[in-house]
């Protein structure tokens, strides 16, 4: 029989949000005794993060590329530029991170990642937590839940952002002053779709097709979107040299914990913002709170509550778009040309105040939100 280990607090999967709560942990003093617990047997470069913010920041050595102005256009119109130089756009390959983050953990002594091992059962035993692993029995007196979320939880969303991106190397000679935040914008039978670009260097591109629909949409729809895409911007021919994918759940319920000991955190706790998926800094900011939390108090904490004035905002936002996909490209379009970058960019990187807020709500056209809320309140 083996034997049983414990540890203070166990992390559920080190993927952003458990190995960023693994090296906040490790930067404070006194931390306490942690185990990650992660099923992959390495890491690899499995996604872009790409995120608004200032020049210098606690992950400005991992940034492989930033940039100061956006493009915006529907499709059949020229594309329009936002410049935001004070907070550029800027994007992380995970697997940089990944390297970076068990680094630091390696080399803590408070810290472990434990590879190739997976969470199968959890239950509560006199106040503490009783894990059987693929590889062991454990015990913690905290625990971190950072596993995708179930099919269950996924449901709860409103819409799910699909997309493939493909990286590739072309001959053409790119702009890369400048990325393609949401261009192409337009809509069909399976709903609201754009590109993105993120041009890595002249020859380099991250290209992306999304799609925003009620349902996770098969590949091959994607699939033929970036067939379309390359032949529109003749780079049929450009060398891929690796691919990604996902359909984020968007305006999805986070799963809550009643016991201050447990908490879900990452995407099923409520990570990636309602209105745009975005995570990956809305995971860093709660990691430093989680692990000062856990030094102070000796318990985790959850995600924050998304304020109530900017929930409900991206959860109309959301609606409207299922209810009127073919005013998507219109919506985006007037917030982005009505809307000053600065307060765009703090709106969408949950910085806004309520003026920010404010100039959102005056730049979109006020009908298809209002049809949304005659539907919601009196079912036509
Ligand atoms: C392709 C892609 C691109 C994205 N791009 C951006 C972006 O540009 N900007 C942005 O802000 N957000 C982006 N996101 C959204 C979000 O930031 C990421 O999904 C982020 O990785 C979420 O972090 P997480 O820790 O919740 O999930 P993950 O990083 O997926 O980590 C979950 C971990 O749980 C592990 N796990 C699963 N089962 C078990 C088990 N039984 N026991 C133990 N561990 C388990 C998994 O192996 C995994 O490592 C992107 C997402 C994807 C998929």
């Amino acid at each position: 029989m083996s034997v049983t280990e414990s540890t203070d607090v166990l992390i559920i999967g080190g993927g952003c949000a458990g190995l960023s709560l693994g090296v906040a942990l490790q930067q404070l003093d006194n931390p306490p005794k942690t185990l990650i617990i992660e099923p992959r047997d390495r890491y690899e470069n499995d996604r872009t993060w790409s995120f608004w913010a200032p020049q210098q920041h606690g992950l400005s050595h991992l940034v492989s590329k930033r940039w100061s102005s956006s493009l915006y256009g529907k499709s059949g119109h020229s594309n329009e530029r936002l410049n935001h130089p004070t907070t550029p756009y800027q994007t992380i390959e995970a697997l940089a991170f990944y390297k970076w983050a068990t680094a630091c953990v390696e080399a803590s002594e408070a810290v472990d990642l434990a590879l190739d091992e997976a969470m199968l059962s959890i239950e509560n035993v006199q106040d503490q937590w009783v894990i059987e692993t693929s590889k062991r029995r454990l015990v913690a007196s905290s625990v971190v839940d950072t596993r995708p979320p179930s099919a269950k939880q996924t449901a709860t969303a409103t819409l799910y952002q699909c997309f493939i991106g493909d990286y590739i190397t072309t001959p053409d000679v790119l702009d890369d002053s400048a990325l393609e935040l949401m261009s192409d914008m337009s809509n069909d039978q399976h709903g609201f779709l754009f590109s993105y670009l993120l041009p890595l260097s002249p020859h380099h591109a991250l290209v992306e097709v999304t799609r925003f629909a009620t349902s996770a949409l098969d590949w091959s729809v994607l699939q033929a979107d970036m067939t379309a895409l390359k032949a529109r911007r003749g780079w049929s021919q450009a060398t891929i040299h690796r691919s990604e994918r996902s359909r984020l759940p968007m305006g999805m319920a986070p799963s809550l914990s009643t016991d201050p000991t447990f908490v879900f955190a990452g995407t099923p706790g409520g990570a990636l913002r309602a209105a745009s998926g975005y995570g990956f800094w809305r995971i860093q900011r709660w990691a430093q709170s989680c692990a000062k939390a856990l030094v102070s108090k000796g318990h985790p904490i959850p995600h924050p509550t998304e304020p109530l004035l900017q929930k409900w905002m991206d959860q109309l936002f959301l609606l409207v778009l299922t209810h009127e996909p073919q005013r998507a490209a219109t919506l985006f379009h007037a917030l982005y040309t009505e809307v000053k970058p600065d307060r765009l960019i703090r709106f969408l990187s949950d910085e806004s105040d309520l003026l920010d807020k404010l100039a959102v709500i005056a730049a979109l056209p006020p009908a298809p939100f209002l049809r949304t809320l005659k539907k919601l309140w009196f079912g036509k």
